[in-house]
């Protein structure tokens, strides 16, 4: 009998795992809380275009987000784009983008460079992350670099990603940044070359949809799951959060068409009755694919959570207590990310890295490397700021974040107008990547967890990696 397994959550991961389940025979139900699908990759309409609500770029060495793209299909699609990078310091922004202009770089005397520089070809040379996860990142860099290289860039670079949780940081986790900075250069293109779908994931988020549905994968959105547990048949139930009512919610693979779409693909969930749609591109005379849900169809022979570890944990009430402890004890770190669209560009550079405190910790350009016709014309900013969970920058509204991220803009760039904002919207999420702390790697739970039947497979079981796709598509290969 065809085996029958629950998937939480519909990220890369969530969406991965679907896809080689059901390619393996196995009759699969895609549960997600959101009205779409992607999770940290999903996409909204901002102003008059559908792109990423986080920026996403893959680099050419990212294998597994590649072999994945082609896989659905968008192989040809992918643009390769040469980039360049900027540095604000000191109230300045200035280019670092190659050898020549780091050597001209004015913030940093030249021997701190040059230890800069050992520092970062050294950190490429080492194969040993474990050994880097024994100590923290501060004692390592400021052994490599010199306490005033690290006071002066590493420090405020760190920061930007983890808040006040740089001090408990592993050095594996800086080794991890600069390894993949360096597999984007060694990865026969010999330049630092980043590439996008045309389209954005919002065309790859409908095309994986797409296959999903082709495949059978059951998607149900607005399906938060509340509860999980094993019974003594053997088999495991899920249940999900009361379904909101559905006049309230239009769920939807992304929340509109892109402008390439081939076939038009929704999912709808209401009490007692979830389906997958796809049109085919004659309007005129769609096919229409159902899944009925049947009565038996929260029974499941294996669930595998993709939620982050606490949020598992909660819906887990037979947990052994020291796995409980184990999943509640990872510290997360989070993000309020601004999408900005407006009438000009800041500058020509991808990421432009802050060392001076401003309200937001970078800043990307998305429309340096996208195509401007992909944003009618228009240029496409991202003003992320990792924060802590807790971190009051969440409860301000949208209008309190708004002034705050632009009144440093104003700042930051001569140039820069609010009246060139054409739209604005903010993303908050609380989790986003796990801090890897000293010895990280040690405290973590097995993928299998107490309850039988029951699997728990995250980002926080990327080790050795920055949370990016290619590290979460390999993780979802390496389950499988
Ligand atoms: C600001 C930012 C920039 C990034 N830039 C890049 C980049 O340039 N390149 C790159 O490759 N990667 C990038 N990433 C990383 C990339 O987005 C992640 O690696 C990837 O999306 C993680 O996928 P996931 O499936 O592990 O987790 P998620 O995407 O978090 O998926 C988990 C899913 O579970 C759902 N869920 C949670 N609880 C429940 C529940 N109780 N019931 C049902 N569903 C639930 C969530 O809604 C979510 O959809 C970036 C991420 C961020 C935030």
């Amino acid at each position: 009998m065809k085996q029958n397994i629950a998937i939480v959550g519909s990220g890369f991961l969530g969406m991965t795992l679907a896809m080689r389940y059901a390619d393996a025979g196995a009759k699969v139900t895609l549960f997600e809380s959101a009205a779409e699908i992607g999770g940290l990759a999903s996409v909204w309409d901002i102003g008059d275009i559908v792109w990423d609500k986080h920026y996403h770029v893959v680099l050419a060495s990212d294998r597994h987000t590649r072999n994945i793209i082609e896989e659905i299909g968008l192989g040809d699609e992918f643009r390769w784009v040469e980039t360049k990078t900027g540095f604000y310091t000191d109230g300045e922004l200035l280019s670092m983008s190659d050898t020549m202009e780091f050597l001209k770089f004015k913030p940093l005397d030249i021997i701190s460079k040059l230890r800069l520089g050992a520092t970062i070809f050294y950190a490429s040379k080492v194969k040993d992350w474990k050994r880097l996860e024994k100590i923290t990142v501060e004692k390592w860099l400021t052994k490599l670099s010199g306490k005033k290289t690290f006071e002066k860039m590493w420090k405020p670079l760190l920061k930007a990603k983890l808040g006040e949780a740089y001090k408990e940081t592993a050095a594996s986790f800086i080794w991890a940044t600069i390894q993949r900075m360096y597999s984007a250069r060694n990865s026969g293109m010999k330049r630092e070359m980043f590439g996008y779908v045309r389209g954005g994931y919002a065309r790859v988020l409908e095309r994986f949809g797409e296959v999903l549905v082709e495949k059978g994968v059951e998607i149900r959105l607005n399906s938060r799951v509340d509860k999980i547990e094993r019974l003594d048949s053997g088999k495991v139930r899920v249940t999900p959060a009361a379904a909101r009512r559905h006049k309230d919610v239009k769920p939807k693979i992304v929340p509109q068409e892109t402008k390439y779409a081939k076939y038009q693909t929704a999912t709808v969930t209401s009490p007692g009755f979830s389906a997958g749609f796809m049109t085919e591109p004659n309007p005129a005379k769609p096919t229409v694919r159902q899944f009925p849900r049947n009565s038996s169809s929260d029974i499941f022979d294996r669930v595998i959570l993709t939620c982050p570890s606490n949020v598992a944990a909660k819906m887990l009430p037979q947990l052994e207590k020291t796995e409980r402890q184990d999943l509640e004890s990872i510290s997360y770190q989070g993000i309020v990310c601004a999408s900005v669209l407006m009438k000009c560009s800041l500058s020509n550079y991808y990421v432009t890295n802050i060392t001076d405190d401003t309200p937001f910790t970078g800043i990307i350009e998305m429309s340096a490397i996208v195509d401007k016709r992909e944003f009618n014309g228009n240029a496409l900013i991202y003003l992320p700021r990792y924060v802590a969970p807790d971190d009051e920058l969440f409860d301000k509204t949208d209008e309190e974040i708004e002034r705050y991220f632009l009144n440093g803009l104003e700042q930051m760039y001569p140039h820069f107008r609010k009246k060139d904002v054409v739209a604005f919207k903010i993303s908050r999420v609380r989790q986003v990547f796990p801090i890897p702390t000293v010895r990280y790697s040690e405290g973590l739970s097995p993928m299998k967890s107490s309850v039988d039947g029951v699997h728990i497979v995250n980002s926080s079981h990327i080790v050795n990696g920055t949370l990016n796709i290619n590290e979460t598509v390999a993780l979802a290969e390496n389950f499988f």
